[in-house]
């Protein structure tokens, strides 16, 4: 049996006035009006001997009147009970609720405060970065894109012009993007050169959107700022925008400037190694310049 009912009686007694109590209070007296006044007609009818002959039926009648009436009271009890439980349940889920809206607002803040400091971002300066092209008859060739030009700008495979590069998750493999390896000694050691004779290393200015990872980024621009290449048995080294300009345009007229390449293929790689790696010094003194004159 449900302990609830029980012991809570003498309480209800006390406290009538509940509407539910006092209907059923009400509907109790007038079953116990409607007994009294059945036997006072009889009584009036047939005389008082009536009432005395049926003594232990009247007592029995006001016996289980009692039983219904205190059985009344405790579903009363319980119905009152079951009232204030759905009261508080409606109370507690309404309250639950607001606590996970509060939860979604949180989240929101810390995905967005994340995505701001260390994820995809509009990158206000130039990032500095290294990538490696082959050379070929018809110019300078990426992983995947013949670069025509100094600048190029990331497109994706699946056709989505906005955001590019895309998230991770939501892209490739491989995803978009154009690639360049934070460290020169870690592009030199993980992409060997498939062609010595004929081959480019940049120093490239990342822009736009830029995705970091743990070695590389991945950006929506990239622009060349420095190369060190061989093409044949020539080495060029140079940051000029316009010579630049004019290797990417047409290779083999533009190497013809630069002077034949005397020293072992070590040396070469040292030369190319060592103007990158000074080029990227210029390039990030002058970065760092920029962003303090814009700091508050
Ligand atoms: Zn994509």
């Amino acid at each position: 049996m449900c302990s609830v009912g029980y012991g809570r009686v003498s309480d209800l007694e006390n406290g009538l006035e509940h509407p539910l109590i006092s209907e059923l209070t009400v509907d109790t007296a007038s079953s116990v009006a409607q007994f009294s006044e059945t036997i006072g007609a009889l009584r009036h009818q047939f005389g008082t001997a009536v009432f005395e002959e049926f003594e232990i039926e009247i007592e029995s009648a006001r016996k289980l009147e009692a039983k219904a009436q205190q059985r009344r009271m405790r579903a009363a009890t319980l119905a009152k009970q079951i009232t204030m439980l759905q009261q508080e349940l409606e109370a507690f889920e309404q309250e639950a609720t607001g606590y996970e809206r509060g939860i979604q607002a949180l989240l929101g803040t810390v995905v967005d405060r994340v995505e701001r400091g260390y994820g995809p971002a509009w990158s206000p300066w130039p990032v500095l970065g290294f990538r490696v092209w082959s050379i070929k008859r018809n110019g300078l060739h990426g992983a995947w894109v013949h670069w025509r030009s100094t600048h190029l700008t990331a497109t994706c495979r699946n056709g989505r012009l906005e955001d590019v590069p895309h998230d991770n998750r939501t892209c490739g493999p491989p995803s978009c993007g154009i690639y360049a390896v934070k460290r020169l000694p870690v592009l030199l050691n993980s992409y060997p050169i498939e062609d010595p004779s004929h081959f480019a290393i940049g120093l490239v200015a990342l822009s736009g959107r830029v995705v970091e990872h743990t070695r590389a980024y991945r950006a929506l621009h990239a622009r060349v700022v420095a190369l060190g290449a061989v093409v044949g048995r020539r080495m060029i080294l140079t940051s000029d925008p316009q010579r630049l300009h004019e290797i990417f345009a047409d290779v083999d007229a533009a190497s013809i400037g630069f002077p034949d390449v005397t020293a072992n293929a070590g040396e070469v790689d040292e030369r190319i190694k060592d103007f990158l790696t000074e080029q990227e010094r210029i390039h990030t003194t002058w970065t760092s310049e920029n962003n303090n004159e814009s700091s508050p």
